[in-house]
């Protein structure tokens, strides 16, 4: 657990490149204003700098007025110019680094959702996501990336003008004076003492910066982490569907005890990299401080004995102390940009992340009679996370317009065999053919297309009952009611206030509308109509009336065959009397097809899987 809150060390160059790729691709014009936003900033302290000495020295030796006026109107009119674009360039920049925040979101949620299913269900990938969402948002993100990088040259720049600035020091000696203390301060020992304390202040500087930087990326990993379970325990607790089950078997206490268990740590990491951070701060300060002093004794001295001029003790002052600072300001920088790389590089890691599964270019051939056959040939397949085989050699042929109804115990691998057929897994023996062809080598999107499924942990969101039914925010309202009828849904819908405008759920707040909760049964009817609506040539049905009673269950199937009429249909089933209607039963039994046949003679066949669950369910409905 330590070892993964630690700063992982990373090549500067190659992450810059990364880097600044991913915020160029994210938003083009986000460098060009950072850019500009950065040389103006920069330039404004050289403008007082060369300009104000140069006012106060003409005031000392008595210059004509006129000419003092003429350079003060340049420093005034320079200031106004410069503050007026970097005040622009500031908002524009604000925008676009929310935009930038905002894409990256987009690209993490996009690269989810297009990963494949079961590198996504990996941990060690929920891990990586969540890492990519919260470390990307630490230090300010992208957008505050960019700035220090661009910061850097600015520093670079200003180390150079101070050291130009501040060259006149050593060099001139004007007067000649007597004394020790006026040898020791005329001589390179007090430049070399100067210049020591220079580097040991900045020593102690970028070392305390590089101290802080690791407690702080150990502080993030640990609120990352743990505030993941944080949240997890607040949702279940705001969780207004789970509301009863917590209420009924009191389970508020231990949600609780566990959430607060994961914000205490995020606390005690919080607490204990405040108290770090600040001793080392302050032993930072003090150093900073101390060699101020040391400049401003140095440059006063020197003033004293007329090595320099009076308006000069500012210049040389503000040049001394600006390279501290900005020489301290460089490996400050180095540093953040280096924890910065390590919070980036786990959005980079997710971005990297390749699919696995085969990709076909093959088009589907669009058929207008429907005609597509499926086929499943010796397939076996275990889940990439165990090798325990959940189908053994499965075979058989599902024709055009066939119904097929698939029972079996639970566990028996039935879910799986649709997650196959989705391609939501590839076989691991065997292949799956549509129309002949195996079906990796389609298109994805237009395989796919093929299909209407209503799986047994279907979502219903917090959207409108269109919006739910058509699966996006444009409908056909004439198809949206005639699913809801088909699904027996539509009399309850006309009941809501707004029809099929109304909104469903409870779990997200919209103005002043309230959304409707429905029962169990009526969710799943709108997730029926939801696949009636898409109208594919394939419907595949998992445990479809699971949650219906039994009158709106036999009414369902009394009208399926219209509903689905001339579509090939797949049908999973716990409910045995809803099997009488399909071509075809097929039995699965620990992963193998056991039987398959039509009802009637399945159920004849006493010896068998299908007449003995027949007959356990028969009995509770004579
Ligand atoms: P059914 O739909 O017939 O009830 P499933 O196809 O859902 O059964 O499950 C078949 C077997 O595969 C079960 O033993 C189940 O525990 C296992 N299984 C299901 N999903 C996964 C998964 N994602 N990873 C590992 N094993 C799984």
């Amino acid at each position: 657990m330590k070892k993964d809150n630690e700063m992982k060390k990373l090549p500067f160059f190659a992450c810059f490149k990364k880097n600044m790729g991913n915020i160029h691709k994210l938003s083009p014009s986000y460098i060009p204003i950072a850019v500009i936003y950065t040389l103006t900033e920069r330039s404004m302290p050289f403008l007082y700098m060369i300009l104000g000495a140069q006012i106060v020295d003409m005031l000392l030796t008595g210059v004509d007025q006129k000419e003092i006026l003429t350079v003060a109107v340049i420093l005034v009119g320079s200031r106004m110019v410069l503050e007026l674009i970097r005040t622009a360039t500031q908002q524009l920049l604000s925008m676009r680094w929310q935009l930038v925040a905002h894409r990256k979101n987009k690209e993490i949620g996009s690269k989810a959702m297009h990963m494949d299913y079961d590198i996504l269900e990996r941990n060690s990938t929920l891990e990586l996501i969540a890492q990519a969402d919260g470390n990307t948002d630490k230090e300010g993100g992208m957008g505050e990336y960019l700035l220090r990088t661009l910061d850097l040259i600015g520093v670079g720049g200003s180390c150079i003008g101070a050291i130009v600035t501040m060259a006149g020091l050593f060099i001139a000696v004007p007067v000649q004076g007597e004394g020790a203390v006026y040898g020791f301060f005329a001589s390179p020992l007090s430049y070399l003492l100067l210049l020591g304390l220079l580097l040991a202040s900045i020593y102690v500087g970028s070392k305390c910066e590089a101290k802080q930087g690791k407690i702080r990326y150990s502080r993030d990993q640990i609120e990352v982490r743990s505030g993941r379970i944080y949240w997890f325990f607040l949702n279940l607790i705001n969780n207004y569907a789970m509301g009863k089950d917590i209420r009924i078997f009191k389970m508020s206490e231990v949600i609780r005890k566990k959430g607060m268990e994961a914000r205490g740590d995020i606390e005690n990491a919080q607490k204990q990299a405040i108290r770090a951070t600040t001793r080392i701060g302050a032993l930072a300060l003090l150093m900073q401080n101390v060699f101020v002093v040391a400049v401003y004794v140095y440059v006063g001295i020197k003033a004293i004995y007329g090595m320099i001029t009076i308006g000069e003790v500012t210049k040389y002052v503000s040049a001394i102390t600006l390279l501290q600072t900005q020489i301290g300001a460089l490996f400050a920088l180095l540093i953040s940009i280096n924890t910065q790389n390590s919070y980036l590089e786990s959005y980079n890691e997710l971005m990297e992340v390749k699919n696995q599964k085969y990709e076909g270019t093959l088009p589907v051939e669009k058929r207008y009679d429907n005609e597509y056959e499926l086929e499943f040939r010796n397939v076996s397949f275990h889940y990439p996370n165990s090798d325990r085989l959940v189908l053994k050699n499965v075979s058989f042929q599902l024709k055009m317009g066939q119904k097929l109804a698939i029972v079996g115990a639970n566990g028996a691998g039935k879910t799986t065999f649709i997650k196959l057929l989705c391609r939501l897994y590839d076989p691991t023996e065997g292949e799956i053919l549509l129309n002949g062809i195996d079906i990796r080598k389609y298109d994805y999107d237009e395989y796919i297309g093929l299909f209407s499924i209503v799986f047994q942990d279907y979502k219903i969101f917090s959207f409108s009952v269109a919006e739910n039914v058509a699966a996006g925010p444009s409908y056909d309202i004439d198809r949206v009611v005639k699913s809801l009828q088909d699904a027996g849904i539509y009399e309850r819908v006309l009941d809501m206030k707004s029809g099929i405008d109304s909104r469903l759920l409870k779990d997200q707040q919209d103005g002043d509308e309230e959304g409707i909760e429905i029962s169990g049964g009526e969710k799943q009817k709108i997730a029926l109509a939801r696949a009636l609506y898409r109208d594919a040539p394939l419907v595949i049905l998992d445990e479809p009336t699971s949650a219906l009673d039994p009158i709106a269950e036999q009414d369902i199937y009394m009208r399926f065959n219209d509903m689905v009429a001339d579509k090939t249909a797949v049908f999973i089933s716990h409910r045995m009397s809803s099997c009488r209607f399909c071509d075809e039963i097929v039995v699965f039994d620990e992963g193998r097809i056991a039987e398959n046949g039509t009802h009637d003679t399945l159920v004849a066949d006493e010896g068998g899987i299908y007449h003995r669950m027949w007959e356990a369910q028969a009995q509770y409905y004579v």
